[in-house]
């Protein structure tokens, strides 16, 4: 890298200062900086026809002026300018606020050239800019930058422009030859020309496209040398296990594996056996037999003779997994606990010291699981369900627990691909992409509010049959409070709409972790009928009885959400039912309805959640985790990454990408993130 562009701003001539005072505000602090600061859009200049613009959308279009421009004046300093202009065939009216000099511009028949908001009702632009044709040097396109403070557009497009012209030459390459000439990329240097200052659209998507490889790139040279180096610096332990026994096990289960659950645990067991440390995602659907994939995995470990852990997010699906582990492991002679925040004094103790001493076989349990008074005699496996809900923090504490433990990550938010290999790019996936046999699609429809009276009738048609039903409440994310007095309403009008017919149950999340059970208890074993609930019975919960699910608002939740959500009822032999109670208002509100009625399947529904909402809110803000692209989009250039990634493996792969100069670029980048240290490099 060149020495010249690290300086700081004030060594280009025409910035003081102050200015360079100013551009801290947007992070830009040296040359490079402010030469990798990307517009983030383009202003268009370009002429359109009228007939392809849309109502709203900003244009710039040429006429004659038709008629004599009327001018009026509300007050001192406010004027209105409506001027007639015939545009091809088309006679429009073009609005001009506070500009009435323009008048004078504007005899009859001057042609004209004017940017604007396009009225398509009113066959009106609102212009803020006009040229008189033909005479404009205008470029096409113009550089629209993020500013803050005392910056704006304009200056900062002057402040480019003097870096480009004094310390242009100093821009160097940092992709290898071979790449650059593979995907016909521009160098850096002409890059970061075009896409300061295009003259075409072609300018800036090839500058784009450039840019978007070389941030993937980098992005993922950094992901698999990470992986590599946990790869080889990690020594992870060797659980040598009976085959035969796990044979004997498995066939003792009460039904047969589906091929993919058969294929998931082989690539985990392969990797239990290795020395080298399992870093694994197992995604599945909803439904598609994680637990007895963990199960079976866990058997393993303990059969290796190490211990294994089982973290879930929420108390209520560590005691069901405590439950339903305990049934699979009790004819095995396993020892299985379960510790949450709620086991407290003495029994507290006694499982901490049971486990210290190696006498508990698997730990089942929520955080409390990797908090510092929790030691293991000796950790060989932790499994985590859910794990989207567990931050890269946790996840990070988790594998430094015990020697090195193997870890594998279980979700039932089927991850879209391109999220995979971006924010789990470190990460090895296993994939259970079938579901047991015999399994019934549950049935999903679309009702608006006013229809609840049927909604319920029809609700009430399941439980007549002894079946039962969840009713979810509508999230309100910014208030914990309104929530749950929303679950206290909802529940209040259907205990009175079913009388003594069902008994209604409440569940919410500011009841005590031992109230929570005992609705759920209650809700398993029937005595509650209907299950009122906010979304805290979304992860994992287990009621085969439960046929129907109402959810309110069903607009308010994304996909991915619903599909979780849904996942709760269509868990016996019976059919099931899902009613999306909901009245979008958009069009994307509407067709996210549509699809969530239409299809069954996960991953096509991340995919489109991803599609709809965009990679921030996939996650959730508060641990989305995911990496920031300057300007390369994870959905729409997908691609790319993908592209990028393979790339990078080969690279990272290579003799010549750790020794030759050609990579010197690439590998002083790893350097600068902290991968790479200095040794290394030789
Ligand atoms: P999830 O992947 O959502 O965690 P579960 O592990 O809870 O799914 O499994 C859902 C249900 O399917 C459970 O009742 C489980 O016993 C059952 N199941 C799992 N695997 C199979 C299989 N191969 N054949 C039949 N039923 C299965
Ligand atoms: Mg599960």
């Amino acid at each position: 890298m060149s020495q010249e562009i690290n300086q700081s701003v004030t060594a280009i001539t025409g910035i003081g200062e102050e200015t360079a005072e100013a551009l801290t505000e947007i992070k830009v602090y040296t040359i490079k900086d402010l030469l990798e600061y990307f517009p983030y859009r383009y202003e268009d200049y370009r002429i359109r026809d009228l007939a392809d613009v849309k109502h709203d959308e900003k244009v710039t279009i040429e006429g004659k002026v038709h008629s004599e421009p009327s001018l009026m004046y509300y007050g001192r300093k406010r004027s209105r300018l409506t001027v007639r202009v015939l545009v091809d065939r088309y006679l429009i009216n073009v609005i001009f606020f506070n500009q009435p000099y323009l008048k004078n511009n504007m005899e009859i028949n001057t042609p004209i050239t004017v940017t604007g908001k396009w009225d398509q009702h009113r066959q009106t632009i609102t212009a803020n800019e006009m040229k008189k044709a033909g005479n404009s040097q205008k470029k096409e396109f113009e550089p629209v930058y993020h500013i803050k403070g005392s910056l704006t557009v304009k200056g900062l497009r002057r402040f480019i422009q003097l870096a480009i012209s004094q310390f242009g030459a100093n821009i160097e390459e940092n992709l290898p030859q071979d790449l650059l000439m593979k995907y016909r990329l521009l160098n850096r240097r002409d890059a970061l020309r075009a896409l300061h200052f295009p003259l075409s659209e072609t300018d800036v998507k090839q500058a784009r496209r450039r840019f978007v490889y070389e941030e993937f790139l980098l992005f993922q040279i950094k992901m698999q040398a990470l992986r590599k180096f946990e790869r080889e610096n990690s020594k992870g332990i060797s659980q040598k296990f009976e085959n035969n026994k796990l044979k004997e096990f498995i066939s003792n289960l009460p039904f047969p594996l589906t091929n993919a659950q058969k294929r998931v645990i082989n690539e985990i067991l392969t990797d239990i056996k290795s020395p080298v440390r399992m870093n694994r995602l197992l995604q599945g659907d909803v439904g598609s037999g994680k637990t007895i994939v963990a199960a079976i995995c866990l058997y393993a470990t303990v059969n290796a003779g190490f211990q294994g852990a089982l973290m879930v997010p929420t108390e209520i699906l560590a005691e069901q997994h405590a439950e339903s582990l305990r049934e699979i492991f009790n004819p095995w002679n396993i020892q299985c606990e379960l510790l949450t925040s709620s086991v407290k004094g003495k029994e507290r103790r006694r499982i901490l010291e049971k486990l210290e001493l190696g006498e508990v076989d698997i730990l089942i349990g929520t955080h409390a699981l990797i908090q510092d008074e929790v030691v293991f005699k000796n950790l060989g496996l932790v499994i985590t369900d859910e794990q989207h809900r567990f931050g890269v923090e946790q996840r990070r504490i988790l594998r430094e627990k015990g020697e090195s433990p193997d870890v594998l990550f279980m979700t039932a938010t089927p991850i879209p691909r391109t999220l995979a290999i971006t924010v789990f790019g470190e990460m090895d996936v296993s994939i259970i992409d079938e579901m047991p046999a015999g399994r019934k699609v549950i049935e999903t429809y679309w009702a608006k509010q006013d229809m609840l009276d049927r909604v319920l009738g029809f609700m009430e048609k399941e439980l007549v049959k002894g079946r039962q039903a969840y009713v979810i409440c509508p999230l309100i994310e910014e208030s914990e409070k309104l929530d749950v007095q929303n679950a206290i309403d909802v529940h209040a009008i259907l205990t009175n709409h079913f009388h003594n017919r069902y008994q209604v149950g409440l569940m919410h999340g500011r009841l005590s972790s031992s109230e929570k059970e005992e609705v759920m208890r209650a809700f398993s074993e029937n005595e509650r009928q209907v299950l009122v609930s906010t979304t805290v019975v979304e992860v994992g919960v287990n009621v085969p009885n439960a046929t129907f699910m109402l959810i309110y608002d069903a607009e308010r939740f994304g996909l991915s959400q619903l599909h979780q959500l849904r996942g709760r009822v269509g868990r016996g032999s019976e059919q099931s039912y899902c009613i999306l109670l909901a009245d979008p208002k958009t069009e994307v509100g509407k067709e996210r309805m549509k699809i969530m009625s239409e299809t069954n399947d996960g991953f096509v529904l991340s995919e489109k959640d991803l599609e709809l909402r965009g990679p921030g809110d996939f996650f959730g803000r508060k641990q989305s985790g995911l990496p920031e692209f300057k300007i390369a989009d994870m959905v729409h250039d997908y691609r790319a990454l993908e592209t990028a990634r393979d790339d990078a493996a080969k690279l990272i792969q290579s003799n010549n990408f750790w020794h030759s100069d050609e990579y010197q670029p690439l590998r002083s980048y790893l350097q600068l993130s902290g991968i790479l240290t200095g040794e290394k490099l030789d």
